[in-house]
């Protein structure tokens, strides 16, 4: 055991830090190598600690919610990896719910439905956390989520809070401030409304049953892999539709394999691991599906997904 394990389990005790802990079972791909420490703080105070410790210690610090919108290389990552297990719910006040980091969206769903409160019901169905779907501003049908939030209670990387409305998130398309600044969801706080919870059931029942439809959610994957195109930069040709999964249908992609990896038959933005895939064979075919794009159609698409560890 090393000494900063030592320090570390002095903090989130020793279920809470593992060495060389295998990531692939923390992401819905299935695949990457392992972190050279996974900490997994369950208050705010330990999680404040750690970010204090990796400072000072100058080890880099990589955050995990869900794994649901990440891929993590085969070499794994180096330095931390935190995966904050904050899991409250509260109302601090009437018409605002506050939800910690590691809530699932599901969870919340769930939670603000049982009590008659209305917002976030279209999310359900979306995998992942409170952190991960700030730090990514989770969309659905047109929608973000930092439509609903208030404002969001963020750590730096030396371990101090801030309380930031959500006008200074930087929030847009699939993106928030936190790609710039690393800080480290620790709450958001959700707008609600008084709603029929018979109403609301049926708004979620609906966003599951077309992510049903339209998904291939049998399989591992990590969602949209991609982008899709910003009408303000990109020109699609005519016919097309305004998505990166039609483009990459439309590039005859559909159905393409780079060893376990396959581009979704169901969904061509979706790619979808078996059991032997590695992130490199992900990872090819997205460069593969970019590339055709490219060539084809003279669209440049964007990540939607986070690459984590080295690539
Ligand atoms: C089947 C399927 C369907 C999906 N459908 C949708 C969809 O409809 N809409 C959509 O937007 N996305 C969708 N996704 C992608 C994913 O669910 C969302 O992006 C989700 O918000 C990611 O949350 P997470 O907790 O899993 O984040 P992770 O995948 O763990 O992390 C994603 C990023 O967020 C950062 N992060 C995580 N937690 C924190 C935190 N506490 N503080 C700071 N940074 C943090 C990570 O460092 C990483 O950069 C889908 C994924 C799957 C597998």
């Amino acid at each position: 055991m090393t000494a900063l394990t030592g320090q570390l389990q002095a903090i989130v005790g020793p279920e809470g830090v593992r060495e060389h802990a295998p990531l692939a079972t923390l992401t819905t791909f299935g695949v990457g190598g392992p972190a050279d420490w996974l900490v997994e703080p369950r208050s705010v105070a330990a999680l404040e600690a750690v970010l204090r410790l990796a400072a000072s210690s100058e080890l880099p610090v990589t955050v995990l919610g869900g794994g649901s919108n990440v891929l993590v290389a085969d070499t794994g990552v180096r330095g931390m990896v935190v995966r904050p297990r904050l899991t409250g719910i509260s109302e601090p006040m009437s018409g605002r719910v506050r939800a910690e980091a590691g809530v699932t969206i599901n969870g919340l769903v769930r939670w603000l439905i049982g009590r008659g409160l209305a917002g976030l019901e279209l999310w359900a169905g979306t995998p992942g956390t409170v952190g991960g779907a700030i730090h990514g501003n989770a969309h659905y049908a047109g929608r973000n989520i930092s439509e609903h939030i208030v404002e969001v209670g963020l750590l730096s990387s030396r371990g101090v809070l801030a309380i930031v409305p959500a006008a200074e998130m930087g929030f847009g398309y699939d993106t928030s401030r936190l790609f710039d600044t690393s800080e480290v969801v620790v709450w958001a706080d959700v707008r609600v409304a008084g709603g029929e919870p018979d109403a609301m059931r049926a708004v979620a029942r609906a966003s599951l049953a077309h992510r049903k439809r339209t998904q291939p959610l049998h399989l591992p994957s990590a969602g949209c892999v991609f982008q899709n195109p910003d009408p303000t930069r990109d020109r699609i040709p005519m016919g097309i539709p305004w998505s990166a999964g039609a483009l990459v249908d439309r590039a005859g992609l559909k159905g393409a394999s780079s060893g376990g990896a396959t581009i979704s038959t169901t969904h061509a933005n979706f790619i979808v691991a078996d059991k032997t895939a590695m992130a490199t064979d992900i990872r090819r075919l997205i460069e593969q599906a970019r590339d055709a794009v490219r060539r084809q159609f003279g669209v440049e698409l964007r990540d939607e997904i986070v690459y984590l560890g080295e690539w």
